[in-house]
């Protein structure tokens, strides 16, 4: 085996042995997380994130295992041709009952990069094609932006409450709102990887309202 295979050996090694010593200690703390866990899947929450690695989201958010319904691609997106995230909605919104949908962004995000500059990898580019199209709808505030990542890190909070659109765009999510009977917040993040905190973005609820996206 040559040298390099021989270290990725060991790193994937270091994972096995980190999992076996994490499920040591969860049933050390408590021997029944485990059965518990293995019967119930009520998570309060659904999250729509970046795969991007440095956004661990339990961690960032200090939750626990079971808690977080996680939904991650390049750039968080919520496209509505994209029959990945319809089933993950409806089984979260529809058949888990989540009372909070978020969609979390992140500063120096390679998708949104990827969106503003002129020649990305083909595949890349197909998927981030809908972010290539906002960034042409809100150019001159991105314009005012200044330098690239300044502008990078602004499109990626404007994505994020397109994404949020387009939840609301989701049978799932539509239904769940006009139901009286059940309560589905939702919430638009930008995590910033300088501070490893979370900037909770303002909504424009009137406007959805108006536009009538909401009730
Ligand atoms: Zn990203």
């Amino acid at each position: 085996m040559s040298p390099q295979y021989e270290s990725a050996h060991a790193e994937i090694q270091r994972l096995l042995e980190g999992n076996r010593q994490w499920a040591e200690a969860r049933r050390r703390q408590d021997p029944e997380t485990f059965p518990v866990l293995a019967r119930r899947h009520e998570p309060p929450f659904m999250v729509v994130g970046c795969c991007d690695a440095r956004m661990p989201m339990d961690q960032l958010t200090g939750t626990d295992t079971g808690e977080l319904f996680l939904h991650r691609n390049v750039a968080n997106q919520v496209r509505l041709d994209d029959p990945a995230i319809a089933a993950s909605v409806e089984f979260a919104v529809g058949t888990l009952g989540v009372r909070h949908l978020i969609v979390t962004g992140h500063t120096a995000c390679g998708g949104v990069k990827a969106a503003l500059s002129d020649e990305p990898p083909p595949a890349v580019a197909h998927w981030v094609e809908p972010i290539h199209a906002l960034a042409r709808e809100v150019s001159a505030e991105l314009e005012e932006a200044g330098s690239f990542s300044d502008r990078a890190d602004l499109l990626a909070a404007r994505n994020v409450i397109r994404q949020i659109e387009n939840l609301l765009e989701m049978e799932p999510v539509r239904a769940a709102i006009r139901d009286p009977d059940r309560v589905l917040l939702l919430h638009g993040w930008l995590f910033h990887l300088e501070t490893g905190l979370i900037e909770a973005l303002e909504l424009p609820m009137d406007r959805w309202r108006r536009e009538e996206r909401l009730p």
